[in-house]
């Protein structure tokens, strides 16, 4: 059984002051759900604040939003995953499609900080996802499944059974338009069937989330599609009660 998933990207939002209040009002409301994992992703310099209300809660994880693919060197502002390891962060979020398409991120790149991921013992969360102009080409598996394989291509099989994905397709992040559970339980079909070519039948213990204007009105019915194992949420869960209910759906 794959456990539920619901993991908080805030982005650029939220200051140690802002987050370190957010988490102690989530979690006198949050109690332990033995089915599922809660993991939040603060901006780095709030992440210490985040995260010392909830040292005693082993369901909530965190994680952080971005890494260098080296380990340490010369590459002013960059974060190393041996660092967010020992500030005590699980996991990383790759190629989000901000870091791809603002940032320039490439496959290559992903591969590599999948890699200084595993090097330092974090879970990355790979992002994959198609845009509005490759949907309407017809491109979405074939862009879909080409980030999900280079992403992963240096790690071993052990590694991806590990990890996590995200299936959120860039017209839908931060939009308002979520993707419909149907559409959306089509490409997490794909990826799975793309994971099953790298790894088998240990494909099916990788969890693949959804995320893209998930909402506390829409994630219910996300989560109820086949191949949809937890969410990936931005805008809604910044808010502590839109992301409460959406922990509790
Ligand atoms: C995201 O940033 O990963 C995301 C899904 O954002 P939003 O929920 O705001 O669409």
């Amino acid at each position: 059984m794959r456990p539920v998933v619901f993991a908080a990207n805030w982005k650029m939002n939220h200051g140690p002051t802002a987050a370190h209040g957010f988490m102690r009002t989530f979690l006198e409301q949050y109690d332990r759900h033995m089915d599922r994992t809660v993991l939040f992703f603060p901006p780095a310099l709030a992440f210490a604040a985040a995260r010392e209300p909830a040292v005693e809660r082993p369901d909530i994880g965190f994680g952080v939003q971005n890494i260098h693919w080296a380990d340490h060197g010369a590459f002013t502002g960059e974060l190393a995953a041996p660092m967010a390891r020992d500030a005590g962060a699980d996991y990383v979020l790759v190629g989000h499609s901000e870091r791809r398409h603002i940032f320039g991120e490439t496959d290559q790149q992903c591969a590599d900080k999948c890699a200084a991921a595993e090097r330092a013992g974090l879970t990355p969360l790979l992002c994959v996802g198609e845009t509005l102009d490759q949907r309407e080409r017809g491109e979405t598996e074939s862009v879909v499944t080409r980030q999900l394989k280079a992403g992963l291509s240096a790690l071993t099989q052990c590694d991806i059974t590990t990890s996590i994905i995200a299936y959120e397709p860039v017209w839908a992040i931060g939009t308002g338009r979520n993707a419909t559970p149907d559409d959306a339980a089509q490409i997490h079909a794909v990826l799975r069937n793309a994971l099953a070519d790298l790894i088998s039948d240990r494909a099916a213990n990788v969890s693949i989330l959804y995320g893209g204007s998930v909402t506390p009105t829409n994630v219910r019915d996300l989560l109820a599609a086949p191949n949809i194992d937890g969410v990936l949420v931005g805008g809604a869960s910044l808010d502590p009660t839109k992301w409460l209910s959406i922990c509790t759906a």
